[in-house]
């Protein structure tokens, strides 16, 4: 039996008069913010959510703020009705989908910039990407004020850049990290893969082959540069158009490596004609 239509929230008012609500309810909320399009990893993320929350939001957005002009934020795939019914099946309590002159503004003039995990990686090919993605995670952080928010390690490095945005900014939320969802061949899964015609999709799963080879190679003592190297060549080998990094680094900080001792993580981002994607693993 399908569960019962969730609420589709529009506006900051609606949202405060929900909220409200829940905490005269003494409930824990958790937020799982999303751009919408939602597969089974959002979905993970919302389930995690509900096992540790009374009650869960998660937040549809396209936010323009994290796109270059060249990017493809129009193209972006929107569905609101077929992620509203999917949220309902995973357990969400209510959707928050404000427009975008609810968290634009006339006038807005705000943005806030992070260095440390935000350095190098993503911010070499997207340099505006991560003031973007900080941007609408704090405002909608503050206007949730939620126990704990979720995000997933599929995007590996949004994730220390938002578990260090709460904690710099004093945020008191929890930000919790959710392995990452995959298609039976080692693809992650993604919104963008929709964008895959079939032949790209049969050597898509390459990338998530490459970076676990690479981190194979690093464990059996190679340099890093070696690895990733060798990495980034089988992926063109394969059929990739381009890469733009295979990096093994530190799985906290993400600088170079130093030693084997230290924890370490392999990431990486290559295009397949016009779509970009991204994975990473522990190495
Ligand atoms: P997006 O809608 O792509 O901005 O993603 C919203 C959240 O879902 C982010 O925290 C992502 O890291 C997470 N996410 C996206 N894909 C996956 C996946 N395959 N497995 C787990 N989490 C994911």
């Amino acid at each position: 039996m399908s569960p019962p239509p969730i609420p589709i929230i529009r506006t900051r008012t609606e949202l405060s008069a929900v909220l409200q609500a829940w905490r005269t309810e003494g409930a824990r909320v958790g937020l799982v913010p999303t751009m919408g399009a939602l597969h089974q990893g959002h979905l993970a993320l919302v389930r995690a959510a509900k096992a540790d929350n009374q009650r869960v939001l998660a937040s549809i957005f396209v936010n323009p703020a994290q796109f270059a002009p060249h990017e493809d934020f129009d193209r972006y795939p929107r569905d609101l009705e077929g992620d509203t019914a999917k949220l309902a099946n995973a357990g969400c309590d209510m959707v928050y989908a404000p427009g975008l002159a609810d968290i634009y503004p006339d006038g807005f003039a705000v943005r806030i910039e992070i260095a440390g995990p935000a350095l190098g990686l993503e911010s070499d090919f997207r340099p505006h990407f991560f003031s973007g993605v900080a941007t609408i995670v704090a405002k909608l952080l503050i206007q949730v004020t939620p126990q704990a928010a979720y995000f997933g390690e599929k995007d590996y490095q949004q994730l220390l850049v938002v578990k260090r945005l709460a904690s710099d900014l004093d945020l008191g939320v929890e930000i919790v990290g959710y392995e990452t969802v995959r298609e039976p061949d080692g693809l992650a899964l993604s919104s963008r893969n929709a964008y895959l015609k079939s032949d790209q999709r049969a050597v898509a799963a390459a990338l998530n082959v490459a970076l676990r080879n690479a981190a194979t190679e690093w464990r059996n003592g190679a340099e890093p540069n070696k690895a990733e190297n060798a990495a980034a060549q089988s992926l063109l080998s394969s059929g990739f158009t381009s890469v733009d990094y295979i990096a093994l680094r530190h799985a906290h900080t993400l600088q170079a490596l130093t030693s084997r001792a230290e924890p370490a993580r392999v990431l990486g981002a290559a295009w397949l004609g016009e779509t970009r994607l991204i994975d990473n693993l522990p190495a």
